[in-house]
């Protein structure tokens, strides 16, 4: 399968406990990371390639769960035909602006995409996949109903755009966005005890999570905007 990242699996072969995540970064123009977690029951992060979504097996996973409305994350869902076991999740706070400008579709040339919802997640909310549960943390800044997700066993985080490797943030200055919210929800992900990043843009990693984290909270601090 082409959509195959070898970092990946080589992180998930020290801590196994997805069987496999299948990872698309493959460099295009603009589309976010797409995660494909193979647990009981399998799952996608975000969506942001018609490319990508016609090489997975979309009927086969119970959900796809969005980090937030972004165009480069959610553009596929605009033109797929989902079988109705396959259930897309986001945050109550991103669903109600879907089709507006605030997916900043216009950034990319485009119009807003159009897809329903079928799950709004919530703060806290467990997307159970048989053997491992995702905890809904929700991170508002980047956009209001911005999520992570956050797995105990391997303590892995989904950062979607709230935080990236390295100390890197989302940007606050879109629709919606705020940079006092996200100095918030970085303080929360900075509390977690997270071994491997898998953020909406750029690698994943495994190294020295908690202090990448950390980076990214000071970072946030610096860029908050005085009111
Ligand atoms: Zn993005
Ligand atoms: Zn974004």
């Amino acid at each position: 399968m082409p959509l195959y990242v070898g970092l990946a699996q080589a992180l998930l072969r020290r801590k196994p406990y997805f069987t496999e995540v299948r990872v698309d970064t493959f460099s295009r123009n603009y589309e976010s990371n797409t995660y494909w977690l193979i647990a009981e029951q399998k799952a996608i992060v975000d969506l942001g390639s018609l490319t990508t979504a016609k090489q997975l097996p979309l009927d086969e996973a119970c959900c796809i769960i969005l980090t937030h409305l972004h165009y480069d994350h959610t553009a596929a869902l605009d033109q797929l035909r989902l079988s109705g076991s396959t259930k897309i999740m986001m945050h109550e706070a991103d669903a109600k602006a879907i089709g507006t400008s605030a997916s900043a579709a216009h950034f990319f040339g485009a119009r807003a995409p159009q897809y329903h919802v079928d799950t709004l997640l919530r703060d806290g909310t467990r997307i159970d996949l048989g053997d491992s549960i995702l905890r809904v943390i929700h991170t508002p800044g980047h956009t209001p109903g911005s999520i992570c997700l956050y797995e105990d066993n391997s303590k892995s985080l989904f950062s979607g755009d709230t935080v990236f490797p390295y100390g890197g943030i989302g940007r606050t200055d879109l629709p919606g966005g705020s940079s006092h919210d996200l100095v918030r929800s970085i303080s929360r992900l900075a509390k977690l005890e997270v071994s491997i990043l898998y953020p909406g843009h750029g690698e994943v990693t495994a190294n020295n999570v908690n202090e990448q984290i950390k980076q990214s909270l000071t970072f946030a601090k610096a860029n908050e905007s005085p009111e």
